[in-house]
C-alpha cells in the first residue's frame, strides 16, 4: 500500500492533490475541490500565487543556501520588511512555528536569568496550541498532545484563556514569572475569540510586573485576520511575536520578532538554525509580505469574513445542533453540540476541504483570495452537509 513507509503521525484523508490555483485544488484523478483550509492557514495568498512563484523560481535558479555564518542580504531585507509591517525591531528566522516558539521561550528564559530569576516561568493558557517539540507541547494546553511524552519541560504555569483575573492571581503568588505566551485567537483550540480588551489587559499586567508579552501569531498572522498581525487591531504592541504558517505561503519559514527589552537578549552562540532564513525562504517571505500589502488582499478580509459567517448563520438558523458560528477575519468556527470529525471526509467527497478541531468545531481557514462566489459556494455546501449530519440519529 502506498505510504506504508511513512510513520502514521496523521490520520490522513484518502486524497492527494496534483495541482492548485488560487482557492482551488485538483486531485490526482482530476477532481476539483474548493479549499477552505489553505493547508491549515498556510496558503493565505492561495495556491500557485504568481508573485510568490516568480520570486522562488528566480531565487532557486540563483542561490538556494549559503549559511548563517555569512551575511544573507535577502534575510536582512525580509527582516526589514517584517519589522516595517509589525512595529517590531529584531527578527530571528527559523523553519516552522514550533521553532519560532522555541526561540521565544529561550528569549524569555535568558531574560529571566539576566534578572536573577532562578526558574524563569512562562504563563500559558488552557486550550492553547504552540507546537509539537518538547517545550512547545508542554506549553500547549491539551493533554492529548502531551500524553506519553513525559517528563514535560519545567517552567510553565497555566491560566484559563480570556481570564485576566486568573493571570493577576498568578502574579500575586508566583515571583518567577517572566513572560506570558498567548494566541490572539486560539486556532487548534477551536477558533476561540477572546474579549476585545484581553490583549490590552495582558499588556498592562506584563508592564506592571516587567514580564514579556509574547504573542503566538503563527496562525493569526500574515494577514489572516485582516491586518498583518492580530495585535494591530487591539492597540497593543507585544515584546515578542512568533509567526510561520502563512509567512512563506507554502515555503517553510518561521520567525521570532522582538522589540525593546526583548530585542537584544540573544548574543552569538545563544541560538541558531542551519536552514533558518536561507535565501529561498526569505525570497518567499518577501514576496508574501509585498503581495499582502500591494494587492489589497487584507482589506477584503472583514467583508469576506462577514459574508461567510453571516451566510452560515442564516442557512443554519433554527438548527438546535449548531451552538454558535464564530468568526474573526478568515478564522471561522462552526460549533456543533456533538463530535463532527466525520464531516471532513464527507465535505471532501462533496469537493470541499474543511477541518474539524476540538472535536465539535468545524474550522474554516480559507485563503484570503476567496472570491464572493467561492464564499457563497462554501456556505451552501457546508450548511447542506451540516443540516444533513444533524438530522441523523446521534450514535449511542
Ligand atoms: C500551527 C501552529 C503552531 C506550530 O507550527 P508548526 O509549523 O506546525 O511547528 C504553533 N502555534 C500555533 C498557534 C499554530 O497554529
Amino acid at each position: 500500500m502506498a505510504g506504508e513507509h511513512l510513520m502514521p503521525t496523521y490520520a490522513r484523508q484518502a486524497v492527494g492533490f496534483a495541482q492548485g490555483e488560487g482557492a482551488w485544488l485538483t486531485d490526482t484523478d482530476g477532481k476539483r475541490y474548493l479549499d477552505a483550509i489553505a493547508g491549515i492557514a498556510v496558503c493565505n495568498l492561495g495556491h500557485a500565487h504568481p508573485g510568490v512563484t516568480a520570486a522562488i523560481t528566480r531565487q532557486a535558479a540563483t542561490l538556494l543556501h549559503t549559511s548563517n555564518v555569512y551575511r544573507i542580504p535577502l534575510q536582512e531585507q525580509a527582516a526589514d520588511a517584517l519589522c516595517a509591517v509589525s512595529g517590531m525591531e529584531k527578527v530571528f528566522f527559523c523553519n516552522s512555528g514550533a521553532e519560532a516558539n522555541e526561540a521565544a521561550i529561550k528569549i524569555a528564559r535568558l531574560y529571566g536569568h539576566k534578572r536573577d530569576i532562578a526558574v524563569p516561568t512562562i504563563i500559558v493558557m488552557e486550550g492553547a496550541f504552540h507546537g509539537r517539540t518538547m517545550a512547545t507541547l508542554t506549553a500547549t494546553g491539551n493533554r492529548k498532545v502531551q500524553a506519553g511524552f513525559e517528563p514535560l519541560v519545567q517552567g510553565f504555569v497555566r491560566a484559563p484563556y480570556n481570564d485576566l483575573e486568573a493571570v493577576r492571581q498568578i502574579a500575586k503568588h508566583n515571583r518567577e514569572v517572566v513572560a506570558v505566551l498567548v494566541e490572539p485567537v486560539q486556532g487548534e483550540g477551536g477558533v476561540v475569540i477572546p474579549s476585545d480588551d484581553y490583549l490590552a489587559g495582558l499588556r498592562a499586567i506584563c508592564d506592571e510586573h516587567g514580564w514579556l508579552l509574547m504573542l503566538d501569531e503563527i496562525q493569526t498572522g500574515n494577514g489572516r485576520l485582516g491586518t498583518y498581525f492580530a495585535y494591530q487591531q487591539q492597540g497593543v504592541q507585544p515584546d515578542v511575536v512568533t509567526t510561520a504558517k502563512g509567512l512563506g505561503n507554502g515555503v517553510p519559514v518561521g520567525a521570532c520578532l522582538a522589540r525593546g527589552k526583548a530585542a537584544d537578549i540573544f548574543a552569538p552562540g545563544n541560538h541558531g538554525s542551519t536552514f533558518g532564513g536561507n535565501p529561498l525562504a526569505c525570497a518567499a517571505a518577501l514576496a508574501v509580505i509585498e503581495a499582502l500589502q500591494k494587492e489589497g488582499v487584507m482589506a477584503r478580509v472583514p467583508a469576506l469574513s462577514a459574508r461567510i459567517a453571516g451566510g452560515l448563520r442564516e442557512h443554519l438558523a433554527g438548527e438546535p445542533g449548531v451552538t454558535e458560528v464564530r468568526n474573526k477575519g478568515m478564522m471561522i468556527g462552526v460549533v456543533l453540540d456533538r463530535p463532527c470529525g466525520v464531516l471532513v471526509a464527507r465535505a471532501k467527497d462533496a469537493g470541499l476541504l474543511i477541518n474539524v478541531t476540538a472535536d465539535k468545531v468545524i474550522r474554516l481557514l480559507p485563503p484570503l483570495v476567496f472570491t464572493d462566489a467561492d464564499a457563497d459556494l462554501l456556505v451552501a455546501k457546508l450548511s447542506a452537509l451540516v443540516r444533513e449530519f444533524l438530522a441523523e440519529p446521534v450514535a449511542a
